[in-house]
């Protein structure tokens, strides 16, 4: 359509001077029938704009129900590429396409294939933080919202493989008493919470409760007052009578969580390692922007591509993944 240069993953054109970024945006939506679906750790501009903004189980349910003839995936790349799983048809845009992840990057899809082949009579259950290629070789696809009872929706006895994420694999046989084999993957924000501090917090705050998401180490879960997926913990939040809580995920939560409970105080967890920037944000999906939303809806890139052999696969663990959540009502 117009001849961009993208190569270093998203239009680095500048935006005419005095623009209003947010005008323009609804102007283009509405005339390109577009609709931004954004992940609650986006920055909270991006929120704001978005027409869904939910965890990665909900935007996959609006990918699999939107009539929108674009789709802005304003979160990480394997987002984009379940959107564009279930909408085959749509066009489906990334702001920028080197939002990666570092869970999804911990499980590459040849050794993840290999490990399944070594053990044989296993089903594979993927986390949704996967490539494309991963989910080829799963049986069924899990986000935090649902992993526990689509786990359970499985017979007791049955031989399954969890990957990629440790943390989140540990807790669900935990709390399934399952023994799945788990992939030694792990995600470089919810690992890295510090105990030490966390606990120092609590003192410092005794009436304030822990939400924690089950991506965080196991020391972690422990202590914590909720553990569950970012909308679970946004919906306790709300719900609860606490005023107070020390918020253990990454930190693009707290913009929705402090507009639904204006009351109520929200502290972000800290991070374990001194030399980082000290906050427990998510460089992948902060590289998003504003700007760059702006342009990739002006010139409609980058644009989500996934290869059809591999799309034809992943499909199948995907739906069934929507098929037991509807069932189930989750
Ligand atoms: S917070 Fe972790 S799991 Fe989520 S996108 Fe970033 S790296 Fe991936």
């Amino acid at each position: 359509m117009f001849d961009v240069d993208i190569s270093k993953g998203y239009v680095d054109m500048p935006v005419p001077e005095g623009v209003d970024l947010v005008a323009e945006i609804e102007r283009m939506k509405r005339e390109k029938n577009a609709v931004v679906l954004a992940h609650y750790y986006q920055s909270g501009d991006i929120q704001d704009i978005a027409d869904y903004v939910g965890d990665s189980l909900a935007l996959a349910q609006w990918a699999a129900k939107t009539d929108a003839s674009i789709l802005v995936l304003c979160g990480v790349h394997f987002m984009g590429e379940t959107a564009k799983i279930i909408c085959p048809d749509k066009k489906v845009l990334i702001p920028d396409v080197n939002a990666g992840c570092s869970l999804a990057d911990s499980c590459p899809a040849d050794r993840f294939a290999e490990f399944v082949k070594q053990h044989p009579g296993y089903k594979v259950i993927s986390y949704v933080n996967t490539s494309a290629a991963v989910k080829a070789h799963t049986d069924v696809v899990v986000t935090s919202s649902n992993a526990k009872q689509i786990v359970e929706s499985f017979p007791a006895d049955e031989k399954i493989i969890f990957g990629p994420d440790k943390n989140l694999g540990n807790y669900i046989n935990s709390v399934t008493g399952r023994h799945m084999l788990l992939w030694d993957g792990a995600c470089h924000v919810h690992s890295q919470f510090s105990l030490e501090k966390i606990v120092a917090l609590k003192k410092q705050y005794p009436d304030a409760l822990l939400l924690a998401h089950p991506e965080c180490k196991r020391e972690i879960l422990i202590i914590a007052d909720k553990v569950g997926s970012t909308a679970a913990l946004l919906r306790f939040a709300t719900q609860s009578s606490c005023k107070r809580f020390i918020v253990a995920t990454e930190s693009g939560i707290l913009h929705e969580m402090k507009k639904s409970n204006p009351d109520k105080e929200f502290i972000p967890a800290p991070p374990d390692d001194a030399s980082s920037c000290g906050c427990s944000e998510c460089n992948f999906m902060r590289l998003n922007t504003m700007k760059k939303l702006y342009n990739t809806l002006k010139y409609e890139l980058p644009e989500i591509v996934v290869d059809e052999a591999i799309a034809r696969e992943a499909i199948k663990p995907i739906r069934r993944m929507l098929d037991i959540s509807a069932s189930l009502g989750i």
